[in-house]
């Protein structure tokens, strides 16, 4: 698989699937800005991967501030990054009549208007460059809905549209645009739902992994942040310049019935 070195910028890269594609770009000779919305944790990530001799930096950026995507997109200029990982996210469990509006509002700011925004400071870059790998990382609730996660749903199947959208735009480049759409990993977001459902349910959190997260899945079993890296990687290489505005589901078989 043909993938040039570049640079990347990969957003909520200080925990979880964000730190682990990150550091599976970075041991592979790409050249990677960590960006979160707390700088401490950030940059001692960044200074992780740079001890180990990759080619980590570190940038405070809270998606949902246009203040920090300018003064990103004036750190980066001129050349901007050629790989945007729309990665960070959060999650909020509550019946709709329950759900505080700051934090569905909070959810949608980061996971979709945040991923656009930053696609938007991204884009004349690449398309002065005449190249650009942008990829979101959905879920498999960009495709699915399960119930009391409205506002992570909403988001995540807004992703896909305005990735379709997207790819539109920029079809007169190589420039694509794509959504990866795990089901579940282990990160410190998932344990934090297995613990609340835990906690909601009375039930013991195996329970809970068995009988409700890795039920819908046929293959029964959580991904490794590996396995995200590497279709990352290949989304950015040369043999998928014509895949775009495409949802890629890695959801050992959920969708398949
Ligand atoms: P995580 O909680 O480990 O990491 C999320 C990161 O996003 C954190 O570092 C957090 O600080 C950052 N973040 C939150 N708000 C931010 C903001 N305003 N600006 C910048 N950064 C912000 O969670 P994770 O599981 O690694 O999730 C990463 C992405 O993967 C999310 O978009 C999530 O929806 C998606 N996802 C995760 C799973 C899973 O099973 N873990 C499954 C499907 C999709």
């Amino acid at each position: 698989m043909n993938v040039r070195a570049m640079r990347a910028l990969v957003t909520g890269a200080s925990s979880g699937i964000g730190l682990g594609i990150a550091t599976h770009l970075a041991e592979r000779g790409h050249t990677v800005c960590l960006t979160d919305r707390d700088a401490a944790s950030v940059e001692a990530a960044a200074a992780a991967l740079r001890e180990r001799g990759l080619a980590a930096t570190a940038m405070r950026l809270d998606v949902t501030s246009a203040a920090d995507i300018d003064a990103a997109t004036a750190a980066l200029e001129p050349d901007g990054p050629e790989l945007l990982v729309n990665n960070a996210g959060l999650q909020h469990v509550a019946p709709l009549e329950e759900f505080p509006r700051e934090r569905w509002e909070l959810l949608v700011a980061v996971m979709l208007t945040g991923a656009a925004m930053l696609t938007r400071a991204a884009l004349p870059g690449m398309r002065r460059r005449g190249f650009g790998r942008i990829v979101n990382v959905g879920s498999i609730h960009s495709l699915v809905a399960s119930p009391y996660k409205s506002a992570y749903v909403a988001a995540k199947h807004g992703l896909i549209g305005f990735a379709k959208t997207i790819a539109l735009e920029t079809a007169d480049s190589d420039i694509t645009i794509n959504t990866v759409c795990p089901s579940y990993v282990r990160t410190p977001l998932v344990d934090a739902q297995i613990a609340s459902q835990a906690r909601a349910h009375e039930l013991p959190e195996q329970q809970i992994v068995d009988e409700i997260m890795l039920k819908p899945m046929p293959k029964h079993a959580f991904f490794t942040i590996e396995e995200l890296g590497g279709i990352v990687e290949f989304l950015a290489s040369d043999a998928a310049r014509n895949v775009t505005g495409q949802s890629i589901a890695v959801d050992g078989g959920w969708t398949a019935q």
